[in-house]
């Protein structure tokens, strides 16, 4: 059995990506920030649907949670075939770009960018080293591509994810490591949940998501096992949109 290491796969997005690789057949590592329950039930689901998990507490914007989380997925499974970085916060108030603050983007820029970037760096130098013809997916936002002005720190660690996508594929074709950017439209999930009836009124009313619904978790999970049971064999670098046709607009 492959194994995957799921970022903040305790909630939301990370949630329904570690299911779907479950119903495919990964064992998972379920990676959390805070909320250890939430981790624990998912890896109970993960083993209802026949595959291994290991719960491993680490914040990815910090040096040595990185580097033990990895020690500890490897230790779980003995190689790790793909690699999630799905980890995301949102600022906890949104504020003029003219007026922002250096805090929020600090902390952003920490969890958001500098760490799937540095454990990108960790997992694929493993995967080298393991000669494992990897997979790596990235969880961006078509806030990568959209000036939110109110949000900016947001959006260029999502930019930034962007160009991280296109480095390491660079970088590690000639190993035989696929990477790959998924980008989801609005999805229900918590961090989403604060302004649900002004995305209520975006997708049914003014229809900014063409196919008029919500996203789900389920959606990106489908995505991200199409990629990691290799369906696209021949493509890195790669943008994979799940926007319901968000960015036709
Ligand atoms: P949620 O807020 O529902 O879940 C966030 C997850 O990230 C939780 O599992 C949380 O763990 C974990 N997390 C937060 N901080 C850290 C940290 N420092 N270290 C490790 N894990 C951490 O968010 P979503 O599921 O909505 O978002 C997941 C990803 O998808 C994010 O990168 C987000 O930017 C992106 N995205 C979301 C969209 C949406 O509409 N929802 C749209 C486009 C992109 P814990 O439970 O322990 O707090």
């Amino acid at each position: 059995m492959s194994a995957a290491l799921v970022t903040g796969a305790s909630r939301g997005i990370g949630r329904g990506i570690a299911l779907a690789l479950a119903g495919a057949g990964f064992d998972v590592v379920v990676n959390y920030a805070s909320n250890a329950a939430a981790a624990a039930e998912v890896a109970a689901e993960v083993e209802k649907r026949g595959a291994k998990a290991a719960v491993v507490h680490a914040d990815l914007a910090q040096s040595a949670d990185r580097a033990r989380l990895v020690e500890e997925a490897y230790a779980a499974f003995g190689d790790i075939e793909l690699l999630v970085n799905n980890a995301g916060v949102a600022p906890s108030v949104r504020a003029d770009i003219l007026e922002a603050g250096e805090e929020s983007f600090d902390r952003l820029v920490g969890i958001n960018l500098k760490g799937p970037y540095f454990l990108t760096q960790l997992v694929a130098n493993r995967m080298i080293a393991a000669g494992t013809a990897g997979r790596i997916v990235t969880i961006s936002s078509m806030s990568a591509y959209t000036a939110s002005v109110n949000r900016g720190d947001y959006c260029v660690t999502k930019a930034g994810l962007s160009m991280l996508t296109k480095l390491y594929a660079a970088r590690l074709a000639e190993h035989g490591i696929n990477v790959y950017e998924v980008r989801p439209g609005i999805i229900a999930t918590d961090m989403t949940g604060g302004v649900k009836e002004k995305y209520d009124r975006l997708i049914h009313e003014e229809g900014v998501t063409p196919i008029r619904r919500w996203g789900t978790p389920e959606d990106v999970g489908k995505a991200v096992v199409a990629i990691a049971t290799d369906l696209f064999p021949f493509s890195t670098g790669q943008v994979i949109d799940v926007d319901g046709g968000f960015h036709l607009r």
